[in-house]
């Protein structure tokens, strides 16, 4: 059974993660879409349960995931779970630096985990949270780029309900 771990914020999780996500579980028997709790930016929108809760409305309709989070480091959460690979999503240039270097020093960490990049569909490469987020605390229509109840649970932070 080859079981990967999708590690990341997702605060919130978009259409472009969820298009990573339904690649992963083509090619892996199970993924786990797991949240950093550590790794936070200085101040999340959602906190790491609302996350937790998102992500888990939104694949409720996938099989083989599994949703959880995780303190310390990605590739000791991964071992946890008997996972082979970490999945990171690549949109554009401008991600490759980052995350060639984070998955250099996981390997160095660990070497018995690989990073694994997978490509979102090309409408989905501009997609981030933080520009969401941004969008969405504006007033913006952010309904293109993440599912209908983030979209919601976007308004009434924000209280643009
Ligand atoms: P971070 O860990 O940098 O906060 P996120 O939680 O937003 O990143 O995302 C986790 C992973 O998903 C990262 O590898 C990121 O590059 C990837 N990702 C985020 N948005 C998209 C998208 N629109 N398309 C493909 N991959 C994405």
């Amino acid at each position: 059974m080859k079981i990967a771990i999708y590690p990341g914020s997702f605060d919130p999780i978009t259409n472009g993660h969820v298009d990573i996500i339904e690649r992963a579980v083509h090619i892996f028997d199970k993924v786990i879409v797991t949240v950093a709790r550590n790794a936070e930016k200085s101040s999340p929108l959602f906190s790491p349960d609302e996350r937790i809760a998102l992500i888990t409305e939104t694949l409720s309709g996938l099989k083989n995931i599994e949703v959880d989070s995780f303190e310390g480091l990605m590739v000791d959460h991964a071992v946890k779970h008997d996972a082979v690979a970490a999945i990171r999503g690549l949109r554009a240039l401008s991600d490759f630096e980052f995350e060639f270097k984070m998955a250099l020093m996981n390997r160095n960490l660990n070497e018995e985990i690989s990073t694994l990049f997978l490509m979102p569909h090309a409408k989905y490469t501009h997609v981030s949270s933080s520009m969401v987020r941004e969008a969405a605390s504006l007033g913006g229509n952010v309904s293109d780029y993440v599912p209908a109840h983030v979209d919601i649970a976007l308004k009434e932070k924000y209280d643009h309900v």
